[in-house]
């Protein structure tokens, strides 16, 4: 049985759940599957890392790009070249 303090807590998740300026990640490293391999991304202080070629090349990929448009506002967009922006 569920008291009621722990309903608020829930209903208070919610809520904060739709509300993700309240989040930002310092750190994070991920595994991401790919179409042909997988890759590690990172994330340190606002600065993205990928462990594929693209990334080493340019700073930024497909990989972090994906992971932007899914974190949005909890995280620091890498530099985005202004031909795409
Ligand atoms: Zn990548």
């Amino acid at each position: 049985m569920m008291d009621s303090g722990m309903i608020g807590k829930i209903v208070k998740a919610k809520r904060y759940a739709e509300e993700r300026d309240r989040i930002s990640f310092d750190t994070f490293r991920a595994n991401f599957k790919g179409d042909h391999s997988s890759y590690i991304v990172s994330y340190e202080g606002g600065s993205w890392r990928c462990t594929c070629g693209y990334f080493a090349q340019r700073g930024l990929c497909s990989h972090t790009m994906a992971m932007e448009r899914i974190l949005g506002v909890m995280v620091t967009p890498a530099m985005m070249p202004e031909a795409v922006a």
